[in-house]
Protein backbone atom coordinates (compact mmCIF):
# COMPACT_ATOMS: atom_id res chain seq x y z
CA UNK A 1 0.00 0.00 0.00
CA UNK A 2 1.48 3.19 -1.19
CA UNK A 3 2.20 6.22 1.55
CA UNK A 4 -1.09 8.80 1.24
CA UNK A 5 0.53 12.52 0.94
CA UNK A 6 -2.45 14.55 1.93
CA UNK A 7 -3.74 17.06 -0.56
CA UNK A 8 -1.85 19.89 1.07
CA UNK A 9 1.42 18.62 0.50
CA UNK A 10 0.73 17.12 -2.90
CA UNK A 11 -0.30 19.93 -4.02
CA UNK A 12 2.11 22.49 -2.64
CA UNK A 13 3.04 25.01 -5.36
CA UNK A 14 6.73 24.55 -6.93
CA UNK A 15 6.90 27.62 -9.30
CA UNK A 16 5.51 31.17 -8.85
CA UNK A 17 2.85 30.34 -11.46
CA UNK A 18 0.85 27.78 -9.50
CA UNK A 19 0.59 30.22 -6.16
CA UNK A 20 -2.93 31.88 -5.94
CA UNK A 21 -3.99 34.54 -3.94
CA UNK A 22 -0.94 36.65 -3.61
CA UNK A 23 -0.20 38.18 -7.28
CA UNK A 24 1.51 41.15 -6.40
CA UNK A 25 4.10 39.57 -3.96
CA UNK A 26 4.69 37.42 -6.90
CA UNK A 27 4.85 39.86 -9.24
CA UNK A 28 7.52 41.81 -7.03
CA UNK A 29 9.68 39.35 -6.60
CA UNK A 30 9.63 37.97 -10.42
CA UNK A 31 10.32 41.26 -11.50
CA UNK A 32 12.74 42.31 -8.73
CA UNK A 33 14.52 38.71 -9.84
CA UNK A 34 14.51 39.69 -13.57
CA UNK A 35 16.15 43.23 -12.56
CA UNK A 36 18.48 41.72 -9.98
CA UNK A 37 17.25 44.09 -7.24
CA UNK A 38 15.97 41.75 -4.64
CA UNK A 39 18.22 42.19 -1.57
CA UNK A 40 19.83 39.75 0.78
CA UNK A 41 16.67 39.63 3.18
CA UNK A 42 13.16 38.94 3.00
CA UNK A 43 10.28 38.98 4.97
CA UNK A 44 7.04 37.45 4.54
CA UNK A 45 4.15 37.75 6.61
CA UNK A 46 0.21 36.80 6.91
CA UNK A 47 -1.85 34.44 8.90
CA UNK A 48 -1.50 30.77 8.88
CA UNK A 49 -1.77 28.99 5.53
CA UNK A 50 -1.39 31.70 2.99
CA UNK A 51 2.01 30.36 1.25
CA UNK A 52 4.28 32.10 3.41
CA UNK A 53 6.82 29.22 3.45
CA UNK A 54 5.97 28.05 0.11
CA UNK A 55 7.01 31.12 -1.62
CA UNK A 56 10.17 31.40 0.39
CA UNK A 57 11.06 28.26 -0.97
CA UNK A 58 10.29 29.17 -4.28
CA UNK A 59 11.78 32.37 -4.11
CA UNK A 60 15.30 30.14 -3.20
CA UNK A 61 14.46 27.35 -5.74
CA UNK A 62 14.82 30.59 -7.97
CA UNK A 63 18.14 31.80 -6.35
CA UNK A 64 19.89 28.67 -7.01
CA UNK A 65 18.16 27.82 -10.30
CA UNK A 66 20.88 27.35 -13.33
CA UNK A 67 18.61 29.06 -15.68
CA UNK A 68 18.59 32.89 -15.18
CA UNK A 69 14.51 33.23 -15.69
CA UNK A 70 12.71 34.22 -12.39
CA UNK A 71 10.80 30.79 -12.83
CA UNK A 72 12.66 28.01 -11.44
CA UNK A 73 13.08 25.30 -14.03
CA UNK A 74 12.21 22.43 -12.24
CA UNK A 75 14.39 20.48 -14.58
CA UNK A 76 17.93 21.49 -13.86
CA UNK A 77 20.14 19.78 -10.98
CA UNK A 78 19.30 22.58 -8.67
CA UNK A 79 15.77 22.25 -9.07
CA UNK A 80 15.71 18.36 -9.27
CA UNK A 81 17.34 18.69 -5.54
CA UNK A 82 14.69 20.36 -4.42
CA UNK A 83 12.11 17.76 -5.08
CA UNK A 84 14.28 14.95 -3.72
CA UNK A 85 15.40 16.72 -0.56
CA UNK A 86 19.01 16.29 -1.36
CA UNK A 87 19.82 20.46 -1.52
CA UNK A 88 21.97 21.26 0.74
CA UNK A 89 23.20 25.08 0.71
CA UNK A 90 19.01 26.04 1.15
CA UNK A 91 18.89 25.50 5.15
CA UNK A 92 15.26 25.44 6.67
CA UNK A 93 15.21 26.67 10.42
CA UNK A 94 12.26 26.43 12.66
CA UNK A 95 13.15 29.52 14.45
CA UNK A 96 10.07 28.10 17.32
CA UNK A 97 12.60 25.21 18.56
CA UNK A 98 15.93 27.21 17.70
CA UNK A 99 15.33 30.43 19.40
CA UNK A 100 18.44 31.16 21.18
CA UNK A 101 21.70 33.30 20.47
CA UNK A 102 23.68 29.82 19.87
CA UNK A 103 21.46 29.01 17.46
CA UNK A 104 22.13 32.32 14.94
CA UNK A 105 25.78 32.20 16.19
CA UNK A 106 25.83 28.76 14.02
CA UNK A 107 24.15 30.20 10.98
CA UNK A 108 26.72 33.52 10.93
CA UNK A 109 29.63 30.66 11.27
CA UNK A 110 27.83 28.84 8.20
CA UNK A 111 27.14 31.95 6.51
CA UNK A 112 30.80 32.58 6.31
CA UNK A 113 31.30 29.56 3.50
CA UNK A 114 30.41 29.44 0.29
CA UNK A 115 27.31 27.24 -1.00
CA UNK A 116 28.48 24.39 -2.47
CA UNK A 117 27.54 24.65 -5.92
CA UNK A 118 25.85 27.57 -7.22
CA UNK A 119 25.37 31.20 -6.17
CA UNK A 120 23.69 31.50 -3.39
CA UNK A 121 23.79 29.98 0.16
CA UNK A 122 19.94 30.41 1.81
CA UNK A 123 18.33 30.42 5.29
CA UNK A 124 14.84 29.98 5.48
CA UNK A 125 13.81 31.10 9.10
CA UNK A 126 10.56 30.19 9.55
CA UNK A 127 8.31 31.92 13.05
CA UNK A 128 11.51 34.10 13.14
CA UNK A 129 8.96 36.24 15.48
CA UNK A 130 10.14 33.84 17.87
CA UNK A 131 13.69 34.82 18.04
CA UNK A 132 15.25 35.93 21.35
CA UNK A 133 15.85 39.62 21.52
CA UNK A 134 19.71 38.29 21.85
CA UNK A 135 19.41 35.77 18.93
CA UNK A 136 17.62 38.84 17.23
CA UNK A 137 20.88 41.31 17.79
CA UNK A 138 23.41 38.72 16.73
CA UNK A 139 21.75 38.06 13.46
CA UNK A 140 21.51 42.23 13.14
CA UNK A 141 25.04 42.61 12.47
CA UNK A 142 25.16 40.11 9.38
CA UNK A 143 21.81 41.23 8.14
CA UNK A 144 23.85 44.85 8.10
CA UNK A 145 26.66 43.34 6.17
CA UNK A 146 25.29 40.54 4.40
CA UNK A 147 28.25 38.59 2.02
CA UNK A 148 27.54 38.45 -1.25
CA UNK A 149 26.66 34.80 -1.41
CA UNK A 150 23.65 34.71 1.55
CA UNK A 151 19.78 34.90 1.34
CA UNK A 152 17.44 35.34 4.63
CA UNK A 153 13.96 34.29 3.76
CA UNK A 154 11.80 33.90 6.78
CA UNK A 155 8.69 34.31 7.62
CA UNK A 156 6.14 34.97 10.39
CA UNK A 157 3.05 34.93 11.65
CA UNK A 158 3.64 37.89 13.64
CA UNK A 159 5.63 40.71 12.62
CA UNK A 160 4.72 42.94 15.57
CA UNK A 161 7.16 41.00 17.74
CA UNK A 162 10.16 41.46 15.33
CA UNK A 163 12.48 44.32 16.45
CA UNK A 164 12.61 47.84 14.44
CA UNK A 165 16.03 47.49 13.46
CA UNK A 166 15.51 43.97 11.82
CA UNK A 167 12.34 44.86 9.60
CA UNK A 168 14.49 48.14 8.62
CA UNK A 169 16.80 45.81 6.82
CA UNK A 170 14.52 43.56 5.25
CA UNK A 171 11.75 43.33 2.53
CA UNK A 172 8.34 43.19 3.31
CA UNK A 173 6.10 41.23 2.00
CA UNK A 174 2.61 41.30 3.84
CA UNK A 175 0.46 38.00 2.22
CA UNK A 176 -2.80 38.62 1.88
CA UNK A 177 -5.41 35.81 3.51
CA UNK A 178 -6.85 34.19 0.04
CA UNK A 179 -10.40 35.35 -1.24
CA UNK A 180 -12.77 32.50 -0.86
CA UNK A 181 -14.01 32.63 -4.19
CA UNK A 182 -10.57 32.06 -5.68
CA UNK A 183 -9.87 29.54 -2.47
CA UNK A 184 -13.30 27.31 -4.37
CA UNK A 185 -11.59 27.69 -7.41
CA UNK A 186 -8.63 26.08 -6.56
CA UNK A 187 -10.16 23.19 -4.69
CA UNK A 188 -12.50 22.72 -7.65
CA UNK A 189 -9.07 22.41 -9.95
CA UNK A 190 -7.54 19.59 -7.11
CA UNK A 191 -11.02 17.82 -6.94
CA UNK A 192 -10.91 17.61 -10.97
CA UNK A 193 -7.44 15.87 -10.72
CA UNK A 194 -8.46 13.97 -8.05
CA UNK A 195 -11.14 12.89 -9.85
CA UNK A 196 -14.13 13.92 -7.22
CA UNK A 197 -17.31 15.47 -7.71
CA UNK A 198 -18.35 18.44 -6.08
CA UNK A 199 -20.51 21.22 -7.07
CA UNK A 200 -19.71 25.07 -6.61
CA UNK A 201 -21.89 25.74 -3.10
CA UNK A 202 -19.72 22.13 -1.38
CA UNK A 203 -16.75 24.11 -2.25
CA UNK A 204 -17.88 27.56 -1.34
CA UNK A 205 -18.89 26.04 1.99
CA UNK A 206 -15.54 24.87 2.54
CA UNK A 207 -13.32 27.90 1.37
CA UNK A 208 -15.45 30.41 3.44
CA UNK A 209 -14.60 27.51 6.68
CA UNK A 210 -10.67 27.91 5.71
CA UNK A 211 -10.78 31.46 6.33
CA UNK A 212 -8.41 32.63 4.02
CA UNK A 213 -6.16 29.27 4.78
CA UNK A 214 -5.11 27.07 1.80
CA UNK A 215 -3.70 25.00 3.91
CA UNK A 216 -7.11 24.49 6.30
CA UNK A 217 -8.89 24.18 2.92
CA UNK A 218 -6.99 21.57 1.85
CA UNK A 219 -7.12 19.73 5.10
CA UNK A 220 -10.70 20.06 5.19
CA UNK A 221 -11.58 18.56 1.56
CA UNK A 222 -9.10 15.74 2.53
CA UNK A 223 -11.25 14.94 5.52
CA UNK A 224 -14.79 15.28 3.61
CA UNK A 225 -13.44 13.39 0.78
CA UNK A 226 -13.11 10.65 3.57
CA UNK A 227 -16.36 10.36 4.80
CA UNK A 228 -17.98 10.49 1.77
CA UNK A 229 -18.32 7.09 0.52
CA UNK A 230 -18.81 7.59 -3.04
CA UNK A 231 -16.30 9.95 -5.50
CA UNK A 232 -19.03 13.13 -4.98
CA UNK A 233 -18.89 15.02 -1.63
CA UNK A 234 -22.19 16.42 -0.53
CA UNK A 235 -23.20 19.41 1.33
CA UNK A 236 -24.38 16.66 4.53
CA UNK A 237 -20.36 15.53 4.30
CA UNK A 238 -18.84 19.37 4.41
CA UNK A 239 -21.48 20.15 7.49
CA UNK A 240 -21.24 16.59 9.44
CA UNK A 241 -16.84 17.48 9.34
CA UNK A 242 -17.13 21.08 10.24
CA UNK A 243 -20.12 20.72 12.54
CA UNK A 244 -22.34 23.25 10.81
CA UNK A 245 -26.22 23.69 10.80
CA UNK A 246 -28.44 23.49 7.91
CA UNK A 247 -28.22 26.68 6.23
CA UNK A 248 -31.30 26.70 5.77
CA UNK A 249 -32.46 26.43 10.02
CA UNK A 250 -30.33 29.90 10.08
CA UNK A 251 -31.96 31.40 7.21
CA UNK A 252 -35.62 30.19 9.54
CA UNK A 253 -34.03 31.81 12.11
CA UNK A 254 -33.47 35.33 10.77
CA UNK A 255 -37.09 35.10 9.33
CA UNK A 256 -38.14 34.70 13.02
CA UNK A 257 -36.21 37.50 14.19
CA UNK A 258 -37.33 39.51 10.94
CA UNK A 259 -41.21 39.16 12.00
CA UNK A 260 -40.26 39.94 16.11
CA UNK A 261 -41.70 36.21 17.07
CA UNK A 262 -39.00 36.10 20.01
CA UNK A 263 -40.41 32.57 21.17
CA UNK A 264 -40.19 30.93 18.37
CA UNK A 265 -36.20 32.61 17.53
CA UNK A 266 -35.14 31.43 20.43
CA UNK A 267 -36.47 27.76 20.37
CA UNK A 268 -34.99 27.52 16.73
CA UNK A 269 -31.86 28.81 18.25
CA UNK A 270 -31.79 25.98 20.26
CA UNK A 271 -32.62 23.74 18.10
CA UNK A 272 -29.50 25.31 15.75
CA UNK A 273 -27.18 25.07 18.57
CA UNK A 274 -27.85 20.67 19.16
CA UNK A 275 -26.64 20.21 16.03
CA UNK A 276 -22.84 21.16 17.50
CA UNK A 277 -22.97 24.49 15.65
CA UNK A 278 -20.94 26.70 17.85
CA UNK A 279 -22.37 30.27 18.81
CA UNK A 280 -19.98 32.33 17.07
CA UNK A 281 -20.40 30.49 13.92
CA UNK A 282 -24.00 31.08 14.12
CA UNK A 283 -23.40 34.98 15.15
CA UNK A 284 -21.30 35.21 12.53
CA UNK A 285 -23.44 33.45 10.06
CA UNK A 286 -26.70 35.78 10.70
CA UNK A 287 -23.86 38.63 10.45
CA UNK A 288 -23.26 37.41 6.83
CA UNK A 289 -27.10 37.06 5.85
CA UNK A 290 -27.84 40.94 7.31
CA UNK A 291 -25.15 42.04 5.34
CA UNK A 292 -26.29 39.91 2.12
CA UNK A 293 -29.77 41.07 2.83
CA UNK A 294 -28.09 45.07 3.12
CA UNK A 295 -26.50 44.33 -0.14
CA UNK A 296 -29.99 43.06 -1.84
CA UNK A 297 -32.02 46.01 -0.39
CA UNK A 298 -29.20 48.35 -1.49
CA UNK A 299 -29.18 47.00 -5.10
CA UNK A 300 -25.40 46.20 -4.69
CA UNK A 301 -23.99 42.93 -6.08
CA UNK A 302 -22.78 40.30 -3.35
CA UNK A 303 -19.23 39.59 -3.35
CA UNK A 304 -18.41 36.13 -5.10
CA UNK A 305 -18.43 33.14 -2.86
CA UNK A 306 -19.71 35.32 -0.08
CA UNK A 307 -23.36 33.28 -0.15
CA UNK A 308 -24.51 30.39 -1.31
CA UNK A 309 -26.72 30.61 -4.55
CA UNK A 310 -29.14 28.81 -3.28
CA UNK A 311 -29.63 31.00 0.12
CA UNK A 312 -29.29 34.15 -1.84
CA UNK A 313 -32.91 33.37 -3.43
CA UNK A 314 -34.45 33.01 -0.15
CA UNK A 315 -32.40 36.01 0.97
CA UNK A 316 -34.33 37.72 -1.60
CA UNK A 317 -37.71 36.70 -0.38
CA UNK A 318 -37.14 37.37 3.18
CA UNK A 319 -35.51 41.45 1.79
CA UNK A 320 -39.06 42.48 0.42
CA UNK A 321 -39.79 42.66 4.11
CA UNK A 322 -37.30 44.18 5.52
CA UNK A 323 -36.04 47.92 6.01
CA UNK A 324 -32.65 49.12 5.82
CA UNK A 325 -32.23 50.89 9.52
CA UNK A 326 -33.54 47.67 10.61
CA UNK A 327 -30.47 45.99 9.24
CA UNK A 328 -28.12 48.55 10.49
CA UNK A 329 -29.68 48.06 13.67
CA UNK A 330 -28.88 44.31 13.62
CA UNK A 331 -25.93 44.27 12.10
CA UNK A 332 -24.71 46.74 15.22
CA UNK A 333 -26.11 44.89 17.88
CA UNK A 334 -24.90 41.45 17.15
CA UNK A 335 -21.24 43.13 16.25
CA UNK A 336 -21.74 44.41 20.00
CA UNK A 337 -22.82 41.00 21.06
CA UNK A 338 -20.47 39.01 18.96
CA UNK A 339 -17.73 40.64 21.41
CA UNK A 340 -19.73 39.57 24.40
CA UNK A 341 -19.53 35.89 23.32
CA UNK A 342 -15.78 36.28 23.51
CA UNK A 343 -15.94 37.37 26.86
CA UNK A 344 -18.06 34.75 28.67
CA UNK A 345 -17.99 31.04 29.49
CA UNK A 346 -21.49 30.52 28.88
CA UNK A 347 -21.56 32.10 25.06
CA UNK A 348 -25.28 30.37 24.59
CA UNK A 349 -26.61 32.46 27.11
CA UNK A 350 -25.08 35.80 25.66
CA UNK A 351 -26.04 34.83 22.31
CA UNK A 352 -29.60 33.91 23.28
CA UNK A 353 -30.23 37.20 25.06
CA UNK A 354 -28.18 39.21 22.35
CA UNK A 355 -31.32 37.11 19.90
CA UNK A 356 -33.95 38.20 22.48
CA UNK A 357 -33.01 41.77 22.20
CA UNK A 358 -32.13 42.23 18.26
CA UNK A 359 -35.73 40.19 17.81
CA UNK A 360 -37.45 42.92 19.95
CA UNK A 361 -36.25 45.84 18.33
CA UNK A 362 -36.92 44.56 14.73
CA UNK A 363 -40.32 45.63 16.04
CA UNK A 364 -39.96 48.78 16.57
CA UNK A 365 -40.41 51.06 14.01
CA UNK A 366 -37.98 52.54 12.00
CA UNK A 367 -36.13 55.81 12.79
CA UNK A 368 -37.25 57.72 9.47
CA UNK A 369 -41.00 56.70 9.92
CA UNK A 370 -40.94 58.36 13.28
CA UNK A 371 -38.80 61.48 12.34
CA UNK A 372 -41.27 62.07 9.50
CA UNK A 373 -44.20 61.06 11.19
CA UNK A 374 -45.04 58.85 8.17
CA UNK A 375 -46.14 55.92 9.93
CA UNK A 376 -49.10 53.95 11.88
CA UNK A 377 -46.75 53.92 15.16
CA UNK A 378 -50.35 52.67 17.14
CA UNK A 379 -49.65 49.39 14.65
CA UNK A 380 -47.09 48.57 16.09
CA UNK A 381 -49.23 47.84 19.79
CA UNK A 382 -52.86 47.16 18.29
CA UNK A 383 -52.34 43.41 17.64
CA UNK A 384 -52.23 43.67 13.82
CA UNK A 385 -48.10 43.39 13.41
CA UNK A 386 -45.88 40.76 14.76
CA UNK A 387 -44.82 42.71 17.26
CA UNK A 388 -44.84 40.59 20.35
CA UNK A 389 -42.80 42.65 22.72
CA UNK A 390 -45.76 44.31 24.78
CA UNK A 391 -43.80 47.49 24.83
CA UNK A 392 -46.11 51.03 24.71
CA UNK A 393 -45.07 52.44 22.23
CA UNK A 394 -47.81 54.97 21.75
CA UNK A 395 -45.66 58.04 22.48
CA UNK A 396 -42.22 57.25 20.62
CA UNK A 397 -42.14 59.51 18.29
CA UNK A 398 -43.12 62.47 20.74
CA UNK A 399 -42.45 62.55 24.57
CA UNK A 400 -41.05 59.09 24.72
CA UNK A 401 -38.82 60.30 27.89
CA UNK A 402 -41.93 61.17 29.87
CA UNK A 403 -42.92 58.08 30.32
CA UNK A 404 -42.50 58.09 34.20
CA UNK A 405 -44.42 56.47 36.80
CA UNK A 406 -46.10 57.82 39.69
CA UNK A 407 -42.47 58.28 41.34
CA UNK A 408 -41.55 59.96 38.62
CA UNK A 409 -39.02 57.12 37.56
CA UNK A 410 -38.75 56.15 34.23
CA UNK A 411 -41.16 52.85 33.59
CA UNK A 412 -39.28 49.65 32.59
CA UNK A 413 -40.81 49.81 29.26
CA UNK A 414 -39.55 53.26 29.05
CA UNK A 415 -36.46 52.00 29.21
CA UNK A 416 -36.23 49.69 27.23
CA UNK A 417 -37.55 52.35 24.27
CA UNK A 418 -35.38 54.63 25.35
CA UNK A 419 -32.66 52.79 25.00
CA UNK A 420 -33.33 51.23 21.80
CA UNK A 421 -34.00 54.49 20.53
CA UNK A 422 -30.86 55.59 21.81
CA UNK A 423 -29.08 52.83 19.75
CA UNK A 424 -31.21 53.96 16.79
CA UNK A 425 -30.00 57.38 17.43
CA UNK A 426 -33.71 58.45 17.58
CA UNK A 427 -33.08 60.15 20.64
CA UNK A 428 -30.48 62.03 19.39
CA UNK A 429 -32.56 63.90 17.31
CA UNK A 430 -35.93 64.12 19.27
CA UNK A 431 -33.97 65.10 22.19
CA UNK A 432 -32.18 67.93 19.66
CA UNK A 433 -35.63 68.63 18.48
CA UNK A 434 -36.76 69.28 22.52
CA UNK A 435 -33.84 70.99 23.31
CA UNK A 436 -34.83 73.79 20.11
CA UNK A 437 -38.71 74.18 21.00
CA UNK A 438 -36.87 74.98 24.82
CA UNK A 439 -34.51 76.91 23.58
CA UNK A 440 -36.91 79.10 21.42
CA UNK A 441 -39.43 79.24 24.39
CA UNK A 442 -36.25 80.60 26.67
CA UNK A 443 -35.35 82.93 24.03
CA UNK A 444 -39.42 84.36 23.39
CA UNK A 445 -39.48 85.03 27.36
CA UNK A 446 -36.04 86.57 27.27
CA UNK A 447 -37.43 88.71 24.55
CA UNK A 448 -40.70 89.26 26.42
CA UNK A 449 -38.85 90.15 29.41
CA UNK A 450 -36.34 92.58 27.52
CA UNK A 451 -39.63 94.31 26.24
CA UNK A 452 -41.54 94.43 29.29
CA UNK A 453 -38.22 96.31 31.22
CA UNK A 454 -37.69 98.46 28.13
CA UNK A 455 -41.35 99.65 28.63
CA UNK A 456 -41.28 100.33 32.14
CA UNK A 457 -37.95 102.14 31.72
CA UNK A 458 -39.73 104.25 29.03
CA UNK A 459 -42.56 105.14 30.81
CA UNK A 460 -40.40 105.85 33.90
CA UNK A 461 -38.45 108.52 31.49
CA UNK A 462 -41.72 110.04 30.74
CA UNK A 463 -43.16 110.75 33.96
CA UNK A 464 -39.50 112.34 34.90
CA UNK A 465 -39.49 114.47 31.91
CA UNK A 466 -43.13 115.75 33.35
CA UNK A 467 -41.43 116.41 36.56
CA UNK A 468 -38.29 118.27 34.94
CA UNK A 469 -38.81 119.45 32.02
CA UNK A 470 -35.67 120.96 31.96
CA UNK A 471 -33.28 118.87 32.78
CA UNK A 472 -30.68 117.54 30.26
CA UNK A 473 -30.74 113.75 29.72
CA UNK A 474 -27.26 112.55 28.27
ZN1 LIG B 1 16.25 25.08 -12.47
Amino acid sequence: MSVYIPLATKYRPQRFADVIGQDITVKIIMNGMMKNRLGAAMLFSGTRGVGKTTIARIVAKAFRCEHSTPEPCGKCESCQSFANGSQIDVIEIDAASNTGVDDVREIIESCRYKPTIGKFKIFIIDEVHMLSNSAFNALLKTLEEPPEHVKFLMATTETYKIPETILSRVLKFDLKRIETDVLAQHLSTICNQENVVANADVLTAIAKAADGSIRDSLSILDQVINISDKNEISMDDVRNILGISDESDIIDLVKLILVSNVKAAVQKFRNILTSDISCEKVANTILDYIYALTCIKSDIELPNGTIQSDIIEKLRLLAKNVSLPALTRMWQMLLRGIEEIKMCDRPEIVLEMMLIRITYASGLPDLQDIITGNNDVSSYCDGKSENKTGIDVNNIGSNATNNIDINGNETISAKIINNEMHKQGILEKTEIKTVEAEKKKEEEEETAEEQQHKQSSESLLDEALKMFPDAVIE
